[in-house]
């Protein structure tokens, strides 16, 4: 029973979230924009010519596991995103804005996140 509350407090928390470590600064990141509820940076592994996260940094594992509370929070992150699309000059060729939800969505992190691809010709349907 401990170990299952324990486990779930972890959870909660997630200690061993990469993306809660560098919204901590705990490890590093190509920083493109913050403020007190998000930050973006450049992702690890580009997709495309420009690929940055967008994330809030209180840990939300995914879009399962937004609430009310949180609609602020993701039109913040839109707006946020067109802001940066428009300073990187990448607003007029158009970009591509993604989320990956749960393992057959493709999420690898389980941090919410959003990328924004720019760059290239996106295809339809992805892959
Ligand atoms: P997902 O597959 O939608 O969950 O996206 C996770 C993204 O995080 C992938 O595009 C990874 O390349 C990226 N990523 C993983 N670790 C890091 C990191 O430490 N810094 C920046 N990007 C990362």
């Amino acid at each position: 029973m401990l170990t299952v509350e324990l486990y779930n407090l972890k959870e909660v928390l997630d200690l061993d979230c990469i993306f809660c470590k560098i919204a901590k600064k705990e490890i590093p990141a190509e920083i493109v924009y913050e403020d007190d509820k998000i930050i973006a940076f450049k992702d690890v592994n580009p997709a495309s010519p420009t690929h940055i996260l967008f994330i809030p940094k209180e840990h939300i594992e995914s879009v399962n596991f937004l609430n009310e509370e949180h609609k602020h929070l993701i039109g913040e992150i839109f707006l946020r995103i067109k802001e940066v699309a428009k300073e990187m000059n990448i607003d007029e060729d158009g970009y591509r804005i993604v989320n990956n939800c749960g393992e057959l969505g493709g999420q690898t992190v389980n941090h919410l996140h959003f990328h924004l691809l720019a760059g290239r010709q996106m295809q339809w349907p992805p892959g």
